[in-house]
C-alpha cells in the first residue's frame, strides 16, 4: 500500500516530533490533539526546531517552508480517518487510548493502518477492540523524535504481512532504522535501557555510588554519552517508573521491582528535567546531584 497521508493524534512532545520527520519527508501531515494549546505549542516546536536544522546547514530554508506548509491540524478526531497511516500518540493511558481508536472506527477508510507509539502498552489487546487488528501495528518512536534514528516495529499477534512490509517502507522514506519487536512488555529499547537505569538507582540507593560517581562511571568506563541518572531525568522518572512496572507485571519476574528511591523521587514530584528536579537539581545555572 502507497501511504501519502498521515494523521498523528496528540500534538505532545512525540507528536510534534513525528509531524516534523513526516512533513520534512513529504508525507501530507493532519496533526490532531484535544487542546488547541497543544497544537499551537507542537507547531511552534518543530519551526524552532526546524529553524535549528537550518541553522546546521540540514535542511534548507525553502524545505522548512515546505514542510510547515505540509502540516495541517485538527481538533476533529473524524478528520484523522480519511489519512493513510494513522499514529496515535496521546498520553500513555490504555482508556484514553482505546477510547481514540473507538472513536476513530466509524470514520476510517478501509484501508487505513492503525498504529499506536505507546512505550508499554499491549499491541495485541490494543489492535483487539478495532475492526482491523491485522492492520494495527506499534509504531514506537524515540525522543527527540527529528534526531534520534531508531523507531521500533511491534506487530501484534494478527498483524498481517503486508501492514508490516508497507511500515518498513514508511520508515526507510523518512531515513529512519526500523528493528522489529515482538509484542512483549517495553518491547526491546526499553526492555533493557530501564533495567540499567532501575539498577543506577538501586546503586545509588545502598550507597555503592553518588549521582556523580554513577554517571562518570558508565560514561567514561562504558563509553555511554549520558549517565544513566542523567539520562533517567531526561526521559522523567514517572516515565521511567511505569516502564519499571509494565516490566514487573507483565513478566511478574522480581528482578523488575522498581527501586524505592525511584519511587521516592516520583513521590516527591521530583520527575527529572521536566519539574527542574530529579536526581540533579536544574533550578540553576549547572545542573546540581541531589545526593
Ligand atoms: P505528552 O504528554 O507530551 O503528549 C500527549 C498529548 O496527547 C497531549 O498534547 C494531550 O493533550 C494529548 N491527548 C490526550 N488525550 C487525547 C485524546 N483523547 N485525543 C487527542 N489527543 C489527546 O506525551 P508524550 O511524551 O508525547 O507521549 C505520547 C506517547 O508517546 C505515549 O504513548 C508515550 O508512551 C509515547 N512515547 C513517549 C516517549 C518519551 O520519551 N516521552 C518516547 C517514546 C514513546
Amino acid at each position: 500500500m502507497n501511504v501519502t497521508s498521515v494523521g498523528i493524534v496528540g500534538a505532545g512532545q512525540m507528536g510534534n516530533g513525528i509531524a516534523h520527520v513526516f512533513a520534512l519527508a513529504g508525507f501530507d501531515v493532519l496533526l490532531n490533539d484535544i487542546s488547541q494549546e497543544s497544537l499551537d505549542k507542537a507547531l511552534t516546536q518543530v519551526e524552532a526546531n526546524l529553524d535549528r536544522q537550518v541553522a546546521r546547514g540540514k535542511v534548507t530554508a525553502a524545505d522548512k517552508a515546505a514542510t510547515l506548509a505540509r502540516i495541517r491540524t485538527t481538533l476533529t478526531l473524524a478528520e484523522i480517518g480519511q489519512t493513510d497511516l494513522v499514529i496515535e500518540a496521546a498520553t500513555e493511558r490504555e482508556t484514553v487510548k482505546q477510547a481514540i481508536f473507538e472513536d476513530l472506527q466509524p470514520h476510517l477508510k478501509p484501508t487505513t493502518i492503525l498504529t499506536s507509539n505507546t512505550s508499554s502498552i499491549s499491541i495485541t489487546r490494543l489492535a483487539s477492540r478495532t475492526d482491523r487488528p491485522e492492520k494495527f501495528m506499534g509504531f514506537h518512536f524515540m525522543n527527540p523524535v527529528p534526531v534520534m534514528q531508531l523507531v521500533e516495529l511491534i506487530r501484534g499477534i494478527a498483524t498481517d504481512d503486508e501492514t508490516y512490509q508497507t511500515l518498513l517502507e514508511v520508515v526507510r522514506k523518512i531515513g529512519k532504522t526500523a528493528a522489529s519487536a515482538e509484542d512483549f512488555p517495553a518491547f526491546i529499547v526499553n526492555r533493557i535501557l530501564m533495567p540499567m537505569i532501575n539498577e543506577a538507582v538501586y546503586t545509588l540507593y545502598e550507597g555503592v555510588g553518588s549521582v556523580q560517581s554513577i554517571d562518570e562511571s558508565l560514561k567514561l568506563g562504558a563509553n555511554h554519552p549520558m549517565g544513566p541518572l542523567e539520562l533517567a531525568d531526561f526521559i522523567g522518572l514517572d516515565t521511567c517508573l511505569a516502564i519499571m512496572n509494565v516490566l514487573h507485571d507483565g513478566l511478574a519476574d522480581t528482578k523488575y521491582r522498581p527501586c524505592p528511591l525511584l519511587t521516592k523521587y516520583v513521590e516527591a514530584g521530583w520527575l527529572g528535567r521536566k519539574t527542574q528536579r530529579g536526581f540533579y537539581d536544574y533550578r540553576g545555572e549547572k545542573p546540581v546531584p541531589t545526593r
